[in-house]
């Protein structure tokens, strides 16, 4: 990002699309690694591609429990008389030679015998009194061979540096040989909530206070994304503490998130702070929840200090926040492939009023009922009510200045992929 910090870039609220891609160029990869066995590995990015080490598979295997053969053989025998089976060949045999003028009782897995080139399933095959076996169906050259070689060759690339490491991809490198991988660092996240009226969940709550969700969300959620927290608690809503909790991250991680305080209100302080700093680089975003998001550096020289991510207070606009801003600057840092949003188009199963000036992100649940999804509320919409948000399967897109109407189909953004 060609970052001129002290410098607020957009006088008005950013495209949340904008933001989004303008996070994920400003996210510097960390450039360090560690080498992690696969067990280790589940959730991380891989740092350097990995070359197959060997073909896969290892030799021609049958693909079912059958009978290997030659099919000139098969076809050659006088007056359709079949086959005799002179072999038996399980997984984990080695590789056998196929006697002429016989066939090969053969298993899923099991190295299919030099000298044959089919593998007939079992279902189409009859023994005879004799143990001669006889064919229905047609017969084709390399039918239910599985080829050495043909998923991967040795040598070849089997997953690139920037690979989010899953289950099938860890299984991958496991079905190749390998068991440890160089993966990048972790990410180390120093997170802060603002607010005097915060206090802990387990406390007793005095009229007025409010217990502190978004920082057990934002823990459950960092941890979920492989990075490693500093947890600098509740800070007050002022700019000594805040500007003490900031230079304490500025030494001890590689990002701050902090949420609340981010507002344009009287007792909002985390914007004037930042600013004070020289590194506010944007404020504001065209989304709704999710307006008071900030992004900059704890001082003004941004290649070399530590980027900030500011969550509005409302937890649902945290939420959203962490989903469609921070998470993709966090995968840039950890150095993963940036993936495109997954978005469907879903016809609506109610009426709203739309938002004014920003899009809308509506928290709905689809129901099935009638084969096709329809997208209805899942409960009220206010940016304080994780109610509807622990119940949502995805957002429903609302452009500004734009009514939803029953039965019209609007995008929709399902929340499962903000999961890895
Ligand atoms: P603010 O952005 O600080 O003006 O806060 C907006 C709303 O979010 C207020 O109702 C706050 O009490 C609430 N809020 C702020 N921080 C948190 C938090 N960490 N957990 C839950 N609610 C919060
Ligand atoms: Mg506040």
């Amino acid at each position: 990002m060609n970052c001129q910090c002290g410098e607020i870039v957009t006088p008005g609220l950013l495209d949340v699309f904008e933001a989004r891609q303008w996070l994920i160029d400003a996210g510097m990869p960390l450039n360090a690694v560690e080498e992690v066995t696969l067990e280790q590995a589940a959730g991380r990015v891989l740092a350097e591609t990995v070359v197959a080490p060997l073909d896969m598979p290892g030799v021609d295997n049958s693909a079912m429990d059958g009978y290997a053969l030659r099919l000139a053989d098969y076809q050659a025998t006088p007056g359709g008389e079949g086959l005799p089976v002179l072999q038996r060949i399980p997984a984990g045999a080695g590789i056998l030679l196929l006697p002429t003028g016989g066939c090969a009782r053969i298993f899923t897995g099991a190295p299919v015998p030099m000298g044959a080139d089919i593998v007939v399933p079992q279902e189409r095959v009859t023994l005879d009194q004799r143990g001669h076996i006889h064919i229905e169906g047609s017969l084709v050259v390399g039918a239910n061979i599985r080829r050495q070689g043909e998923e991967t060759r040795m040598g070849t690339p089997l997953l690139t540096a920037g690979t989010f490491l899953d289950a099938a991809s860890i299984a991958l490198l496991a079905s190749h040989g390998i068991n440890t991988v160089t993966v990048n660092r972790r990410v180390r996240v120093a997170l802060l909530s603002t607010g005097d009226e915060l206090i802990a969940p387990g406390t007793v709550r005095s009229p007025g206070q409010v217990y502190d969700s978004n920082r057990t969300m934002l823990n459950v959620l960092l941890a979920k994304a492989q990075c490693d927290v500093l947890d600098l608690g509740v800070i007050a809503d002022s700019p000594q503490p805040l500007h003490q909790a900031f230079d304490h991250a500025q030494t001890a991680a590689d990002l701050v998130i902090c949420t609340g305080g981010v507002s344009v209100g009287e007792e909002d302080y985390v914007r004037p702070v930042i600013e004070q700093r020289g590194g506010l680089y944007f404020h504001g975003v065209a989304m709704k929840p999710g307006k008071p998001f900030a992004f900059g550096y704890l001082d003004a020289a941004s290649s070399s200090s530590t980027p900030l991510i500011a969550l509005p207070g409302n937890p649902v606009a945290s939420l959203v926040g962490w989903q469609l801003l921070a998470l993709p600057f966090i995968h840039a840092m950890q150095g993963r492939r940036p993936a495109a949003l997954q978005r469907y188009t879903v016809k609506s199963g109610f009426d709203q009023r739309g938002p004014r000036g920003r899009c809308e992100l509506l928290r709905v649940m689809l129901d099935w009922s009638n084969g096709a999804p329809v997208a209805q509320l899942a409960g009220g919409q206010g940016s304080h009510m994780l109610s509807a948000a622990s119940q949502a399967h995805g957002y429903l897109m609302v452009n500004p200045d734009t009514d939803v109407i029953e039965g019209s189909s609007y995008p929709y953004y399902p929340i499962s992929q903000f999961d890895a």
